[in-house]
């Protein structure tokens, strides 16, 4: 290497050196490698942002229980004066046991209600159940006081059996209801609270086989009507009636091959808001509310009963 290609360079210490070209290619070869990136921190990544929000968040919590604990410690306690110790009554022990005893439910037939509800699941409308879209029929009364049975065991007595001349698609073979048995005279009840809309007392009803009957419109627009009755509480057509109240006697009217009944049917209505003695309905299966229904003591239905009833006409 000559002398001459040697230029002057003046040194971090004052010194003047005569630097080669090499001299200064080794410089900035350091100079390069060692930039100042090299010497900065790593960026955070957004994992590492999380987890220090976690521990942050954490931290925070543990501060805040620990806070409370020792605000709860630290508090002062409540002042207990002669007074309200002498007002503090003893635990009544006895008065609880009793409201328990109170409190239970009354027993009914646990298996064969259980049973004949799995038989008879309430079917849904859409995603709802029907008793969610009509609450009155979650708490019926059975339209038949003091019956030992919730439904018939005969198939042909159920909704949807074979019934000639009956022309209602949502009926299956015909049936458009459940024909409750019963001894003749026992009193029927109203299932729930509703209001009166139809009655019929000719002899044969007005199609010729329903017989004496009572049709209730209920709070939600459900229908339910009682046919084949032989006597007919005096009731009028808009008149109120409660979940329970006697509507008349099991009968016979317009049955002519079979045994005393109830033919009890449940209608709901097609469009919302509909009232009154309207056809425009859909008969449905009244057996899942039947089967959850309380049964009235027939005794209870009798006192309800009022003194006057319409007098029978001359069958023809
Ligand atoms: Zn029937």
């Amino acid at each position: 290497m000559a002398l001459h290609e040697g230029r002057p360079f003046v040194t971090a210490m004052g010194a003047v050196e005569l630097w080669h070209r090499v001299c200064f290619d080794d410089r900035d070869a350091l100079v390069t490698r060692s930039t100042p990136a090299d010497f900065l921190p790593t960026p955070p990544t957004p994992r590492f942002i999380r987890v220090l929000g976690g521990v942050v968040a954490a931290s925070m919590l543990v501060s805040i229980v620990v806070g409370q604990w020792t605000w709860g410690e630290m508090a002062p306690p409540l002042a207990a004066s002669i007074a309200n110790v002498e007002l503090t009554a003893p635990e009544p022990v006895s008065a609880r046991l009793f409201d328990t005893a109170r409190e239970r439910i009354p027993s009914r037939i646990v298996t064969v209600e259980t049973e004949l509800e799995a038989r008879y699941p309430v079917p849904l409308r859409g995603a709802d159940r029907l008793d969610e879209k009509f609450p009155s029929l979650r708490a019926w009364t059975h339209p038949v006081s003091g019956t030992p049975e919730l439904m018939p065991a005969q198939g042909s007595r159920h909704f949807g059996a074979q019934r000639i001349g009956i022309e209602r698609a949502e009926c299956g073979e015909g049936h458009c209801g459940v024909d409750l048995d019963g001894p003749r005279g026992r009193p029927i009840v109203a299932v729930a609270a509703g209001t009166v809309v139809r009655i019929e007392l000719s002899e044969l009803g007005l199609d010729g086989r329903s017989g004496r009957y009572v049709r209730i419109e209920h709070d939600d627009g459900t229908l339910t009507a009682y046919m084949h009755m032989d006597d007919v509480a005096e009731l009028r057509v808009g008149e109120r009636v409660t979940g329970g109240q006697y509507l008349g006697t099991l009968g016979a009217t317009a049955v002519f091959s079979s045994a005393p009944h109830l033919h009890f049917s449940l209608e709901v209505p097609l469009h919302a808001g509909q009232h009154g003695d309207t056809t425009d309905t859909r008969y449905v299966d009244p057996a899942p509310y039947l089967v959850r229904a309380t049964i009235a003591p027939s005794s209870t239905a009798v006192a309800s009963r009022r003194t006057h009833t319409h007098p029978l006409k001359p069958a023809f």
